[in-house]
């Protein structure tokens, strides 16, 4: 009898045991309701190719809009969308990172996370991309490659957990649970974090780690992206994100050239040798070419 009890009891025992790690029991609490508000309205702006339909794809993000809300006070409200033509960024992640954050840049204060969706995408070298990606940088442009809730909510807790790594349990685990499984729960610590960071500004990369760490990686990226727009020949975008590299760490010698190439393009030569000279005094060794082309230039106009 004794032992009837104990093997009816245990299936019991293991149910508790794997909620108790998660919120999801004390969602209907009215003060874990409480402790959510005010709601946050995050405002996405949508970015996939033609293998996607746009009423699925809105249903989706309502269905996790919903998810996120009850665990997090957070609503997604879709602000935007384009279509998007890739181009020869497929094969790698930071590729398609800065292409989304170079063509959304003039229009980033009016969303606050880009959401890709890349089903398509079948070669993504040495597994980078193998369900999601958040960039590591803005924590704001999140990838996507299933309309699957789990993914989505993944990435976007990422954005608010900043630099926390995986973790066993529920929605922030590194691999995807079995198919049928709901693990779209945060646990109680993963959902604290999240409401201490849950009015971060998505404009500004949050300080995370240590500092220098941290500017170096922010001039990396604005200099990335200024490389871009110097490959598109938009000059004046370009100066002004090497402006802003340099300005986040003035000791980068590849933004003083880029930069400098910058001015040759758009004629400003004597800027342009400051540049060179400021790459020279911090040991980059120029490119013979490029100062010909600049010796050239310069003599030609005085
Ligand atoms: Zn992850």
């Amino acid at each position: 009898m004794k032992a009837k009890k104990l093997i009816l009891l245990l299936p019991l025992v293991c149910l508790i045991g794997c909620y108790s790690g998660s919120i999801k029991p004390l969602l209907s609490r009215p003060e874990f309701k409480a402790e959510n508000e005010p709601i946050r309205t995050l405002r996405v702006l949508l970015i996939a190719d033609d293998a996607y339909r746009k009423d699925e794809i809105e249903e989706f993000v309502s269905k996790c809009s919903r998810l996120v809300e009850m665990q997090v006070g957070i609503r997604l409200e879709i602000v935007d969308g384009y279509e998007i033509k890739w181009e020869d960024e497929l094969d790698d992640i930071i590729k398609m990172e800065m292409r989304i954050a170079t063509d959304t840049w003039s229009k980033r204060d009016q969303f606050d996370i880009a959401l890709t969706f890349v089903y398509f995408v079948h070669n993504i070298a040495g597994g980078k991309l193998p369900l999601g990606a958040t960039d590591t940088f803005f924590w704001r442009y999140l990838f996507v490659r299933e309309l699957d809730p789990y993914i989505l909510l993944h990435e976007l807790f990422h954005a608010f957990l900043l630099e926390k790594s995986h973790s066993n349990d529920w929605v922030m685990r590194g691999a995807r649970p079995p198919y049928g499984n709901e693990w779209y729960w945060l646990t109680p610590e993963d959902r604290k974090e999240i409401l201490r960071n849950k009015w971060r500004d998505f404009n500004v990369m949050p300080a995370t780690g240590k500092e220098e760490n941290r500017k170096s990686r922010e001039s990396w990226f604005y200099y990335k992206m200024g490389s871009v727009y110097l490959q598109k020949r938009e000059f004046d975008q370009a100066i002004s994100l090497f402006n802003k590299s340099l300005e986040t760490n003035p000791e980068y010698p590849e933004a003083y050239l880029s930069r400098g190439r910058g001015y040759y393009f758009r004629g400003e030569y004597d800027k342009s040798w400051k540049d060179i000279k400021m790459a020279q005094d911090l040991g980059y060794k120029i490119p013979a070419e490029f100062l010909d082309d600049l010796r050239r230039a310069s003599d030609a106009n005085n």
